[in-house]
């Protein structure tokens, strides 16, 4: 799929011309990746966080969040609900938090690991290249990094980098750092997973074609879109009329008609060219398009390209706390009902429970070729 009819999907606002994106997408899903939805148990692990990300209501600056670290045996009584659920898959994603430390992270994948058939996915942020690698020595096999934006200058605007703790871990400065982390993380053996955040402030159409040729270009073997929801304790979520919003507002000369809308559709283009320049990749239909469309929204994901979905299962007491955006759906639901709400939905769909560990398939075959 070339750049220009990228642009022209994004750009597509016609509901017939659409349904013809989303039947080749659904069409490319099932061929690719079959009818099964992957399941994969989200643990939201810490919330603590070092850095200041303008759009996310983890960062460091925000004193109002009740921070929380789960223990190991919190973790682990997680991890054996997941299995008990049925679910293939742990997802352990947190906040930057240097209290998360290489070793005891490498003990908690070990045990998992050894007494549970689950595949282990790590989404803690950028970290050195030696905590990567202990982890995948205990047994990580994924991990998610979203590079947000391809746009370095804007990614650079509402990602700062972290000041004042010595050592940067990310590389050369010319290149997105999140991507570089990309590469490194796929050469050493992990699945890899990125995705953006869709209607950023500042983000033009041009920089989301961008994205999508990116995705394809690295070959990711998972694919995480949702809308950018404002959080009002950030500085990209603040109202225009507040100081915060100074340090956020859009720099560049940008015709208001080149931003890309933060809605319910445009996610739904974005999953669908994501499953059609990546056809085997695992793509999530995500809690944030689920917060703007409660009743329909994930359905809608799954028809449009997506053939996972993440059910939360952090303990109740501390979902509240991981607040990245306000308003997050299934933070009441308890993991058993969601699973089965879950199994009503895709029933209806004509779509089954994904069994196993829902593995890459785009992964599979590259660790094939290169065994030769
Ligand atoms: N610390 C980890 C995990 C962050 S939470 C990391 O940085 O990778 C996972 C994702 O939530 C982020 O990558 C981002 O894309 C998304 N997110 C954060 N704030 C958001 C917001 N306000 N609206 C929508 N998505 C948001």
């Amino acid at each position: 799929m070339d750049r220009r009819t990228i642009l022209s999907w994004l750009r597509q606002n016609d509901p017939r011309r659409l349904n013809e994106l989303w039947t080749v997408a659904d069409e490319t899903r099932r061929r690719e990746v079959g009818d099964q939805v992957h399941l994969r148990g989200l643990i939201e692990f810490s919330n603590y966080c070092a850095r200041q990300c303008a759009y996310c209501g983890l960062q460091a600056p925000h004193v109002g969040v009740e921070r929380y670290r789960l223990t190991k045996s919190e973790i682990l009584t997680c991890v054996q609900q997941i299995v008990d659920l049925g679910y293939g898959t742990v997802v352990l994603q947190s906040g930057e938090d240097p209290g998360t430390k290489r070793e005891w992270l490498a003990d908690v994948i070990r045990n998992i690991k050894s007494n549970t058939p689950l595949a282990v996915t790590l989404s803690a942020g950028e970290r050195c290249d030696d905590d990567f690698a202990a982890w995948r020595e205990a047994g990580a096999d994924r991990y998610l990094l979203r590079f947000e934006t391809s746009n370095l200058e804007l990614f650079q605007r509402i990602h700062p980098p972290l000041t004042g703790t010595g050592k940067s871990c990310a590389g050369s400065e010319t290149e997105h750092p999140r991507v570089a982390i990309l590469r490194r993380l796929r050469k050493m053996g992990y699945e890899v997973g990125s995705g953006v955040m869709i209607g950023i402030p500042g983000q033009t159409f041009e920089d989301l074609a961008d994205d999508i040729e990116l995705f394809g270009s690295l070959e990711l073997d998972m694919i995480g879109c949702g809308p950018f929801i404002p959080h009002p304790a950030t500085p990209l979520g603040a109202r225009s009329d507040s100081p915060a919003c100074a340090h956020s507002a859009p720099t560049r000369d940008q015709r208001p008609d080149d931003q890309v809308p933060a809605d319910e559709l445009m996610t739904y283009k974005v999953i669908a060219l994501a499953r059609l320049v990546c056809p085997r990749a695992n793509i999530p239909a995500t809690t944030a398009l689920a917060t703007l469309n409660r009743s329909e929204g994930r359905t809608l994901g799954l028809q449009r390209g997506a053939n996972v979905v993440m059910p939360n299962v952090t303990p109740a007491r501390y979902r509240a706390a991981y607040d990245i955006y306000p308003d997050k759906a299934c933070v009441v639901e308890t993991a058993e009902a969601c699973r089965e709400r879950l199994a009503v939905q895709l029933a209806a769909l004509g779509r089954t429970v994904g069994c196993g560990r829902g593995d890459s398939r785009s992964h599979a075959l590259r660790t094939q070729a290169l065994r030769g």
